[in-house]
C-alpha cells in the first residue's frame, strides 16, 4: 500500500458581533426583553431597503466592522495593505436580494499572517493566505409540506470575514484544533462570538491527498458548510480516506463539492466544478476604495491599541506569574472560556481569603485541578462554562483543600456531585457529613491497621520499606478516604520504626 498524505485548506467564516449590519443601519441581532426572555425572532423583521436590494439605495460601509477586521489582522501577524476595493460577485440566488453580493475577496484587507497552533505537544504554524470582508446572504428554508420556499433576510447583510488559510492543514484533527485557536483569537479581541451552534462560525474544507514526497496537489474537494468542531475533525479524516481508497482501486479524484452528512458519517457528492463559477468581480461603484495607514482613515497604530492581551502573552505570563508548565500554560492560555474560567477562579479565591498573593501561592495547583480533574469530566462539553460548576464555587474547593478541611480524595470524590447538581463544595461536605479525620483518629485507625496486619508489620520493621504503600491504602480505606495520606505516612512512620 502506498503511504498517501492529506492536504487541507479551511474557509472559515465567521459573523462580526457589530450592533448594525455591513451596509445598512438594520441590527445584526434581536434585541430588547422580549428576545431575552425566549421570544423567537420573526423572519424578515430586521431588513431595510438597502439589505432587501431595492433600487436607487446606496450602501454604507460599517466602520466598526473594517476597523474589526484590520484588527484581527494585527492580532494575527498579517500585512495591512494600504487600501481595498469593496467589489460584487455576480450571482443569482433566492436568498441574496440583489443579486449580488458586496465582498473584498479580490482586494482584500487582510494579507498573510497566521497563527500557531498546538497539536499533541507539537507546535505549527497556520499560515493565512487573506482574510476579507463581505455581506452574508439570507437563510432559505423549506417547509415540508408544500412545493415552495421561505426567505428570511435577517441575516442578509450581516458583517461576515472570510479567513482563508493556505493548504497547510494535514488532518482533521489539526484543522479542528486551528478552528478552536481561531475562535479563541475572536473572542479574545470580542470582534465575534464565533459560536458554531448558532452558525456564527462555519466553515468550507478543500481537501486533497497526494503520494508521501510527491510536490503537486491532488485534485481537490470541497466538503462545505461544516458547522462544529467535531464535524471538522470527521469530515476532513472521512474525506481523505475516501480519496486514498478510490486512488487505491485506480479510479481518479473528480473535483466537486462535497457536503458532510452528520448522521450517516459520510461525505456526499453535491456537485461536480469542471466549469468553475464566473462571478464577474467589479469594483463596487457606490464604495470607494477604503484607504489604511498611518493618517487614513483607517489607521492601523491606532487600531492596534484596542489589542487586548492574547493567548501568547497570557501563555508567558501565566508561567511567570503562577509557575505553570509550558503545556498546562498552553493549555489554559488557547482557550478563551477556559482563561477566562481560570482566571475569575483565582479572583474568586482572593475574595473568599481576603488575600491578594492568594492566586500566586495557589494559582499552580488551580490549574492542576482544573486541567487534571475537571477537564476529563467534561469533554462533551464546548465551554468549561456549560459545566454546573461556577468558578466561585471551584475557587470554594480549592479554598477548602488549601485550608485542610478536606483531603484530596474527598474533593476528587466531591467533584463529580458538584458537576451533577451545581451543588457549592461546602455544601456537599455538610449534607454528606464528609469531613476529614483528625490527627488523632489517624492515629487509632493506624494502630487498627498494625494490629490487622501483623505479618506485614514485622517484614517491613525488617526491612521491606515498599510495604509502607500498602499500610497507607489499608488507612485510606479505613478512614473513607477521610484521612490526610501525609498524616497516615507520618504516624506509620513513626509506629513502624
Ligand atoms: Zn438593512
Amino acid at each position: 500500500m502506498n503511504k498517501y498524505e492529506t492536504v487541507v485548506g479551511l474557509e472559515i467564516h465567521a459573523h462580526l458581533s457589530t450592533e448594525s449590519k455591513m451596509f445598512c443601519s438594520c441590527a445584526t441581532s434581536p434585541k430588547g426583553k422580549e428576545y431575552e426572555a425566549g421570544k423567537k425572532d420573526e423572519p424578515n423583521v430586521r431588513v431595510c431597503p438597502v439589505c432587501t436590494g431595492q433600487p436607487g439605495t446606496l450602501p454604507v460601509a460599517n466602520k466598526k466592522a473594517i476597523e474589526d477586521t484590520i484588527l484581527l489582522g494585527l492580532a494575527l501577524g498579517s500585512t495591512i495593505p494600504p487600501r481595498f476595493n469593496f467589489e460584487r460577485k455576480n450571482y443569482y440566488y433566492p436568498d441574496l436580494p440583489k443579486a449580488y453580493q458586496i465582498t473584498s475577496a479580490t482586494s482584500p484587507p487582510v494579507v498573510g499572517g497566521g497563527l500557531e497552533i498546538d497539536n499533541d505537544g507539537k507546535t505549527k504554524f497556520v499560515e493565512l493566505d487573506h482574510i476579507h470582508l463581505e455581506e452574508d446572504a439570507g437563510k432559505l428554508t423549506h417547509p415540508k409540506s408544500g412545493d415552495y420556499s421561505l426567505v428570511d433576510l435577517n441575516r442578509a447583510g450581516t458583517p461576515l470575514l472570510e479567513i482563508i488559510t493556505t493548504p497547510c492543514l494535514s488532518s482533521g484533527v489539526e484543522a479542528a484544533e486551528f478552528m478552536r485557536n481561531l475562535q479563541s483569537i475572536l473572542r479574545y479581541l470580542g470582534i465575534s462570538d464565533a459560536d458554531m451552534e448558532k452558525g456564527q462560525m462555519r466553515c468550507d474544507a478543500n481537501i486533497s491527498v497526494r503520494k508521501l514526497g510527491a510536490k503537486e496537489l491532488g485534485a481537490k474537494v470541497e466538503v462545505k458548510n461544516i458547522n462544529s468542531f467535531k464535524m471538522v475533525a470527521g469530515a476532513i479524516d472521512y474525506e481523505a480516506e475516501r480519496q486514498i481508497e478510490e486512488l487505491e482501486s485506480g479510479n481518479k479524484i473528480e473535483q466537486q463539492t462535497r457536503g458532510w452528512n452528520a448522521a450517516r458519517g459520510k461525505t456526499i457528492a453535491q456537485r461536480s466544478k469542471e466549469y468553475a463559477n464566473d462571478y464577474r468581480y467589479f469594483p463596487e461603484p457606490d464604495i470607494p476604495p477604503i484607504e489604511m495607514g498611518k493618517g487614513k482613515e483607517f489607521d492601523p497604530t491606532v487600531i492596534n491599541d484596542r489589542l487586548p492581551e492574547l493567548p501568547k502573552e497570557k501563555k508567558k505570563r501565566f508561567q511567570e506569574e503562577y509557575g505553570l508548565s509550558v503545556q498546562d500554560a498552553h493549555t489554559l492560555s488557547a482557550n478563551y472560556d477556559l482563561a477566562k474560567y481560570f482566571e475569575e477562579t483565582l479572583e474568586h479565591l482572593s475574595q473568599i481569603t481576603e488575600s491578594p498573593d492568594v492566586a500566586r501561592r495557589l494559582g499552580k495547583s488551580t490549574a492542576n485541578y482544573i486541567i487534571n480533574e475537571l477537564l476529563g469530566k467534561i469533554t462533551d462539553l464546548d465551554s468549561i462554562y456549560e459545566s454546573k460548576i461556577t468558578p466561585e464555587s471551584f475557587a470554594e474547593l480549592i479554598d477548602l483543600l488549601d485550608k485542610g478541611e478536606i483531603t484530596g480524595k474527598i474533593a476528587k470524590d466531591i467533584l463529580p456531585k458538584m458537576l451533577e447538581n451545581g451543588k457549592n463544595p461546602s455544601e456537599i461536605v455538610k449534607k454528606e457529613g464528609i469531613k476529614k479525620v483528625d490527627d488523632s483518629a489517624v492515629e487509632k485507625i493506624v494502630d487498627k491497621v498494625l494490629a490487622d496486619n501483623p505479618k506485614e508489620v514485622e517484614r517491613c520493621r525488617a526491612g521491606e520499606v515498599k510495604l509502607m504503600g500498602f499500610f497507607v491504602g489499608q488507612v485510606m480505606k479505613e478512614s473513607r478516604g477521610q484521612a490526610e495520606p501525609g498524616v497516615a505516612n507520618k504516624v506509620l512512620k513513626e509506629k513502624l520504626s
